[in-house]
């Protein structure tokens, strides 16, 4: 192909290579293939800083996996062998999830590990907690003060009273093997600020709680909102979308607002949030009327008959009949009622509809967060789009969408102690019988209520005081040393939670830990190795070494050694916690890191075999590529293991729901109203704020440490359609404060058609900050002032927006943004969902401008009304508590670490 002109010019200035010229190995100037595995020690590249001339630099390419979000991408971290140091990121062709792509963040994990700012030391409380004073201590202090701590609190016999709160889990049943040693029911997660509703929905048809679709061989993809696609499973999915429409597939996007894969979209229907289910009934509806519905499918594997015997028993137990009652029963969901809920043209429902109706088992959905997690009711989001794979057949199909957990690798592991003995009700209150998972969100309001205490408290890759709703409330419970004895946040980065910690223990980055990672990012089943880089080059090169933090910068360790080292030290000889971490392979010694993950991969399914055909063993495989396919696909598994129901069915009909109070809920309906529903909005300056958005380049709190992550995305104005900005006379920049139900903040106006009138959006994840005495993360923290103004109200004022500073990194003084955009969450109310647990982060706004002396950044929030609010919306839960039996919860339903089958009863 002829050179352009602009071509020969930049080639005759040098800016570009010569392009007739042999590269540096000889070979024509053609792509070249990514090296081989057996090339990776040894790889040469040239440098890229000295050109113009061929300066080559050799490299060892050892794989890990990404920590930036659940993804888990195959990273490639290139090691220089002159320095010994990790130079660069790229994605790893061998890994079956991300086939060698990443997104912004995968390669930023550089930017993290070379943070001028991070925490490099363990470091302990100086002064009271949560003032900021602190100094550095050894680990060995650490262990030993810890460790004594927890087994003064284990010697209680308290079940309850040491806990682990995890935000990014990212690997596969170590802490919950490390607190059922120490027989603690003390797992707690952030589950139900993120994907609790959605789980509900899917839980009440099969028990998996998690879609997994097959975006890539899809017919159609229906998405309810893209956040899923810019958040978990971000690149994989993003990767196999284009894939999907390349072949010919149609994209529906369900989302008020234009994000990035809505604008990708053949159809974007920016309903009203809270609405979705409406309109899913309605294409339900649509399906049964034209008959299109798949017989053989649903005939065999739904419980309809179950429906017909509880709430039809004079009927006969006929399909036919089945399906003209569920037509009666849907009969309501007309596409003018949907249009009407839903706030679009009755053209496009149909329109839409009809796609839908005709995808066959080559339907696609996916809603993760996003409207279940937004609205009250969120739950019925998912149980009614599931309802359309149902009826269309395409439920474990190809290009269908299968349960998540047909694609997961779950480890055997070496040892596993036996289950809690104990219910730990600050997690698992009784009104919440059907949550999904732990009552995180409304933790602070529980214990400020007298209902539990805590006396240790491990706060791991978790922020809640900026990351959940309410954060004042969490500031108020860490700093009452009744309600948490002693905390101890492990992160790799300062954070705001950490602030008010009592030790601060740095846990390694994506590149500084071991993990194995298994998720359902495609149609296959596959498991990867998370491994610290640096480990891997020293054994390449012959160095053994005993533990990470000998190689990690600083004294930075990992959460594996740190786990076993402290339970080792938690027992004093009497109380059976050590018999957990002895080593499979020499009898009587302390297992070590190497031989844990030796033990789980050599019982990977066709992993020995691949490893050996390589001369190597299975552990040494994963050292080497970072990844193994376990599966290509994982097709109508139900076929030979049906579904682990109680009816073994789909269940359209639940008999828990019924059992345990909510009958109205036992089949799919669109039968609670949500908080932001346009009724429940009063007045003209009333709006509903979609805070629960992210931003692609972006994750909740380990992201503001990564310089080029910050440089892209480090703001988070208000998004106000035209129409509302006319109304509220305010044009582009402008100030907005807006209120809710517990305090308010004052924001920037973004004015833009890619949000639907009457609904302002603010991403939740921006607005970082740290005060005076804090340090860290200053890429993306404004630097604030917090007031306690009395009888519960509190203030917190931007001093100042981001600036550049002097350190190592020539690049920090380069930094050129100001605006590090307005904490909003932390003005947020609780908003528990009876039902799910779900904190539906939808908030019902009242907007004005600013009055005089009220600046952008503001934020005022009054706990009091906080804890009331909580009340308010905690009663709704008791209100409908029930117990059949006298079962908690019910018992087929998941706890992600479940007590002994006796604590799932309430005893009188
Ligand atoms: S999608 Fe997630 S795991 Fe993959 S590169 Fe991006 S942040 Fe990392």
């Amino acid at each position: 192909m002829g050179r352009t002109f602009i071509e020969n010019v930049a080639q005759r200035l040098r800016i570009i290579p010569n392009l007739d010229r042999p590269n540096a190995e000889g070979a024509s100037g053609g792509l070249k293939h990514f090296p081989e595995p057996e090339d990776w020690h040894d790889h040469v590249e040239l440098d890229a800083n000295e050109w113009p001339k061929m300066v080559e630099k050799r490299y060892s390419l050892v794989p890990t996996t990404c920590f930036n979000c659940e993804s888990a991408c195959g990273l490639l971290a290139y090691v220089d062998k002159d320095s010994g140091q990790v130079t660069k990121f790229e994605g790893n062709p061998h890994h079956p999830g991300s086939r060698g792509r990443n997104c912004a963040k995968g390669p930023a994990t550089i930017n993290q590990i070379n943070d001028t700012e991070r925490i490099l030391h363990p470091m302990r409380r100086v002064g009271p907690r949560g003032e900021g004073g602190w100094e550095q201590i050894s680990w060995d202090q650490a262990l030993d003060e810890i460790s004594s701590k927890i087994r003064e609190s284990l010697k209680t016999g308290a079940k309850d009273r040491v806990v682990y709160h995890v935000g990014r889990p990212g690997h596969e049943g170590y802490t919950n093997r490390v607190l059922k040693a120490w027989g603690v029911d003390g797992h707690n997660s952030h589950t139900n600020i993120c994907s609790a509703g959605a789980r509900t929905g899917y839980a009440l048809w099969h028990r998996h709680d998690r879609p997994s679709p097959d975006h890539a061989n899809a017919k159609v993809i229906l998405l309810t909102s893209s956040h899923l696609e810019t958040g978990h499973y971000f690149n994989p999915h993003a990767q196999r979308i284009l894939e999907g429409m390349m072949d010919g597939a149609k994209l529906i996007v369900i989302d008020p607002r234009l994000s990035n894969t809505a604008a990708m979209a053949d159809h974007w229907l920016p309903t009203w949030p809270g609405s979705e289910s409406a309109l899913f009934l309605t294409w339900a509806n649509m399906i049964l009327e034209r008959g299109l519905y798949d017989r053989g499918f649903v005939e065999k594997w739904v419980n309809w008959e179950e429906w017909l015997e509880a709430d039809y028993p004079e009927e006969p137990r006929e399909f036919e009949r089945f399906i003209q009652l569920l037509m009666e029963e849907y009969s309501q969901y007309t596409p003018e009622f949907a249009a009407s809920e839903c706030r679009i043209p009755v053209e496009q429902v149909i329109e839409v509809g009809e796609i839908v109706a005709n995808a066959g088992s080559r339907l696609a959905t996916h809603v993760w967060r996003a409207a279940a997690i937004g609205n009250l009711g969120g739950w019925q989001v998912s149980r009614t789009l599931h309802l359309l794979n149902v009826l269309t057949g395409s439920v474990g199909t190809e290009g269908g969408t299968s349960p998540n957990s047909w694609s997961k690798f779950k480890p055997d592991l070496f040892d596993v102690p036996p289950d809690p003995d104990g219910w730990n009700e600050l997690h698992f209150p009784p009104e919440y019988t059907m949550s999904h998972y732990e009552m995180s969100h409304i933790l602070p309001h529980l214990v400020k209520d007298g209902r539990g205490e805590m006396d240790v408290y491990f706060t791991r890759v978790f922020n809640p005081v900026w990351t959940y709703p309410d954060g004042f409330s969490w500031i108020e419970m860490l700093q009452n040393e009744d309600s948490v004895g002693c905390h101890v946040a492990l992160t790799p980065t300062w954070n705001e939670t950490a602030f008010f910690a009592d030790y601060v223990l740095p846990m390694g980055h994506a590149s500084e830990r071991h993990d194995v990672n298994s998720y359902a990012t495609s149609s296959g089943k596959w498991v990867a190795f998370r491994q610290p880089v640096l480990r891997e080059y020293a054994r390449r090169e012959g160095h053994e070494v005993e533990f990470t933090h000998e190689v990690n910068p600083g004294e930075v360790w990992e959460e594996d050694e740190f786990w076993n080292e402290l339970s080792w030290r938690i027992d004093d000889g009497t109380m059976g916690i050590r018999e957990h971490f002895m080593s499979p392979y020499r009898e009587g010694e302390r297992i070590t890191i190497d031989e844990y993950y030796q033990y789980m991969f050599e019982r990977v399914p066709g992993l020995p075999e691949a490893a050996e055909a390589e001369g190597t063993d299975p552990l040494g495989y994963m050292r080497k590529h970072g990844a193994f396919l376990i599966e290509e696909a994982t097709y109508n598994k139900h076929e030979e293991e049906g579904w682990p129901t109680p009816s073994g069915k789909q269940e359209i009909y639940s008999n828990s729901m019924a059992e345990f109070g909510y009958p109205e809920h036992s089949i799919p309906h669109y039968r609670v109203m949500s908080h932001v529903h346009p009724d429940n909005l009063q007045g003209e300056d009333e709006y509903c704020l979609l805070p629960n958005f992210r931003l692609p380049q972006h994750i909740h709190s380990r992201s503001a440490n990564a310089k080029w992550l910050a440089e892209i995305a480090h703001r988070n104005p208000l998004w106000v359609h035209p129409k509302d900005a006319a109304k509220l006379g305010v044009g582009e920049g402008d100030l907005l404060k807006v209120e809710t139900e517990i305090g308010w903040f004052i924001d920037k106006v973004w004015v833009t058609e890619g949000i639907k009138p009457g609904i302002i959006g603010c991403s939740h994840h921006i607005g970082r900050w740290r005060r005076k005495q804090d340090s860290g993360n200053r890429y993306m923290t404004n630097e604030v002032e917090i007031e306690d103004l009395g009888e519960g109200r509190m203030r917190m004022r931007t001093v100042s927006g981001v600036r550049p500073w002097e350190s190592d990194d020539p690049d920090t003084n380069r930094v050129w943004w100001r605006d590090g955009g307005v904490h909003q969450n932390i003005t947020h109310a609780v908003q528990p969902d009876p039902i799910s647990g779900a904190h539906c982060w939808l908030q019902k706004v009242r907007i004005s401008r600013p009055v005089e002396g009220e600046k952008y950044g503001d934020v005022e929030v009054d706990t009091n009304k906080s804890f009331e609010y909580y009340k308010k919306w905690n009663e709704m839960a008791k209100e409908r508590e029930v117990h059949p039996r006298g079962e908690r919860r019910p018992l087929w339903m998941n706890r992600p670490l479940p007590p002994r089958k006796e604590h799932w009863f309430i005893r009188e």
